[in-house]
């Protein structure tokens, strides 16, 4: 159950790029359309699918130091297949675009450490609103971290990054087997940032379906 807390931000991202696709194109919006922009909001995240079948978790930590968003999570080469599917095929090329694109932009502030933003250029991660040690405040205090990181360390950055050689350090120190415990079962600005982008994409969804 708790499982379905990590989707809502792709849901309503799912839903947003329905509405965007529509703005953009003028089709009309059908119920099922939305169904529709949620698997594809989710489709980056098919690289994640090895990892559940061997584990039946996902989580980048010390037990497992590598992150599954090695496989698919490469903005770049998305942007420029649903620019091509959008010009080919009109909405639901739109929809790919933006689904996919809200999907990384997500990823590139939420949970997790971050996404190859400039690959093939780099294989840097990058991550928005971060720590190097890409924990929450909080969690930091309350595992008695916080007085132990040097101060560098604990400010909040606009951007953070690691490079491909540091990154699997990184994970194994502060990677988290129980991130959606930790991060989701309890308020902070990521959780209420999804659980309010859901909310909103809910309204919007049946306000264009009603009216
Ligand atoms: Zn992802």
């Amino acid at each position: 159950m708790k499982n379905i807390l990590v989707l809502l931000a792709d849901w309503a991202n799912g839903i947003f790029a329905v509405l965007l696709a529509s703005w953009c194109t003028g089709a009309e919006v059908v119920w099922w359309y939305f169904l529709v922009g949620i698997l594809l909001a989710m489709c980056p995240d098919l690289d994640a699918i090895p990892e559940l079948w061997r584990r039946g978790k996902l989580a980048a930590s010390s037990e497992h130091p590598t992150d599954h968003r090695d496989g698919l999570h490469y903005p770049i080469v998305f942007i420029v297949a649903g620019t091509l599917l959008a010009w080919w095929l009109g909405f639901w090329g739109f929809v790919f675009l933006f689904a996919t694109l809200l999907h990384f932009i997500n990823d590139l502030y939420g949970t997790g450490w971050g996404i190859k933003l400039l690959w093939p250029f780099t294989s840097h991660n990058y991550k928005f609103l971060g720590r190097r040690v890409n924990r929450l405040k909080f969690l930091l205090v309350s595992d008695g971290d916080w007085a132990h990181i040097n101060t560098s360390e604990r400010r909040l950055r606009l951007l953070v990054s690691w490079s491909k050689d540091e990154l699997p350090s990184y994970i194994d120190r502060w990677g988290d087997e129980d991130w959606i415990e930790r991060w989701y079962l309890r308020l902070n600005w990521i959780s209420c940032i999804e659980y309010g982008l859901f909310g909103i994409a809910l309204i919007l969804a049946v306000v264009t379906l009603l009216y």
